[in-house]
């Protein structure tokens, strides 16, 4: 990237997470742009993100990221946050970076992008994220994740009933799943009922929000987990698949 162009996206970045009310840490618009630039130039080798321009990748990514810190409804200074599917590191790596004292497990079942994570990590010096290849369902049964993490976070990874058995496991009771949908969301959000109920959770609201400088809206779906996961969940991705809970 260009120095001018490296300019206006900085500006473009401190402007939007302002208008959010966000303060970013000492480094951290820095950091992300780092990241963005790490993030097209890797995209011609890998498929990461189908957004190539910089300024689509600090709108649709990072600032559609950061918005998870203003609606969550909790801080997450010192929490444990897990992102289920992370990708390219959405929403994770973007709320790492603007809150440092969370500690960070990013989950994919794709081991190129996990790899290429955790050379990300390295990069821009993150402490305290773990890049794990694993698929969701199946760590999830693992103790030491199970019921583990005080937040759970995922954004495009599947439709809410599947998502919620992918998510919630993770999540302990008092702890919140947070799932980054689209607006018109509020069908399979209504047909995921059941399945928060079945596994120990709550649903506590949704929260729409544009992603400032766009005119994109985003929704946030709020689930708390209540009661610890029951035994027999999450199920294998075959059985999740070909019948929600
Ligand atoms: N969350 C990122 C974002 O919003 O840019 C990536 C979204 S991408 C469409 C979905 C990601 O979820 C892919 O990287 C895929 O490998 C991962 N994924 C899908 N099912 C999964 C599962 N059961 N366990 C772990 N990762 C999964």
């Amino acid at each position: 990237m260009g120095t001018a162009m490296m300019e206006a996206i900085k500006t473009l970045l401190a402007q939007g997470l302002r208008e959010m009310g966000l303060t970013p840490p000492e480094g951290a618009v820095d950091k992300l742009c780092r990241y963005g630039e790490l993030l097209l130039e890797q995209n011609q080798v890998m498929n990461l993100t189908a957004i190539t321009d910089p300024a689509g990748v600090t709108q649709l990514h990072f600032l559609d990221s950061a918005a998870v810190l203003t609606h969550a409804g909790v801080s997450l200074a010192g929490k444990s946050v897990v992102d289920v599917g992370t990708g390219a590191g959405f929403p994770g790596m973007v709320l790492k970076i603007l809150e440092p004292s969370l500690s960070l497990t990013l989950v994919d079942s794709l081991g190129k992008r996990v790899h290429w994570l955790a050379a990300v990590c390295e990069a821009l010096s993150l402490d305290g994220v773990r890049c794990l290849h694993a698929r969701a369902e199946e760590l999830a049964l693992e103790p030491g994740y199970r019921d583990a993490f005080d937040i759970a976070a995922s954004r495009a990874v599947a439709a809410f009933p599947a998502l919620c058995e992918l998510c919630l496991p993770y999540v302990k009771p008092g702890g919140v799943f947070l799932a980054m949908k689209s607006v018109d969301s509020a069908e399979e959000t209504a047909a995921g009922e059941t399945a928060v109920k079945r596994l120990g959770g709550r649903l506590l609201d949704s929260i729409d929000y544009q992603i400032p400088g766009t005119e994109v809206s985003h929704r946030l779906v709020r689930v708390e987990k209540a009661a610890p996961t029951p035994k027999g969940l999450p199920r294998s991705w075959g059985k999740i698949k070909k019948a929600p809970l």
